[in-house]
């Protein structure tokens, strides 16, 4: 039988998370990393950022510092591409360790508040309709942040949509039938760990 779920009944995708134990964290390898650099050396957010590396993870994992890596900017930078995974002689995965280090961030209320604003747009909009990004989101920005003429094109394409036929809202012609939608919301209610 299909257990009920509904918001408010949440579900951690491991048993401790942002721990020792947390399957990610543990996977990751880092007991095993050699600190060779290769995973740096191939890791885009590292090129993008040049204060960002993936072998520095790893140090501060096996130095014990998961509370002070949740804390950090840092795992906010990994583009989840996984060329560390790739390229690490052994097998290690720093961008596995830091989706238990962004969960255990957003769940603690310490991610940085950019960040936190965005993980609630993308959940408002997945649960409302389905999809991450929708034609709406960008009002949500604020006049004042796009500026008067830009909002007002803003204003003008969302009634194109409609004559073209879309929803003004939404970024489909054709909605996401409701039973899709309880599948969604069903696994949102489960796993999401920010507000
Ligand atoms: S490539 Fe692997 S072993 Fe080398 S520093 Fe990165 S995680 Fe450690
Ligand atoms: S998964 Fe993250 S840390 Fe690993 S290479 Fe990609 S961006 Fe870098």
């Amino acid at each position: 039988m299909t257990p009920e779920v509904g918001r408010g009944t949440r579900i951690s995708l491991a048993k401790k998370y942002a721990s020792p134990d947390d399957v990610r964290i543990r996977s990751s390898g880092y007991e095993k990393c050699l600190q060779c650099g290769r995973c740096t050396a191939s890791c885009p957010a590292a090129y993008a950022f040049g204060d960002y590396a993936p072998r520095d993870i790893m140090r501060r994992l096996s130095l014990g510092e998961i509370g002070e890596l949740a804390r950090s900017e840092d795992i906010w930078k990994c583009g989840q591409c996984y060329s560390c995974h790739a390229r690490c002689p052994r097998n290690n995965s720093a961008g596995l360790a830091i989706l238990a280090l962004r969960e255990y961030a957003l769940k603690h209320g310490i991610a940085p508040e950019s960040i936190k604003r965005l993980a609630s747009l993308i959940k408002n909009n997945l649960y409302d309709k389905g999809e991450i990004l929708l034609p709406s989101t960008f009002a949500q920005n604020g006049r004042d942040k796009v500026g008067p003429r830009t909002y007002a094109r803003y204003l003008e394409n969302l009634d194109k949509r409609v004559k073209l036929g879309y929803c003004r809202d939404d970024a489909r012609k054709v909605p996401i039938p409701e039973e899709s939608m309880a599948e969604i919301r069903a696994i949102i209610d489960l796993t999401y760990a920010g507000e």
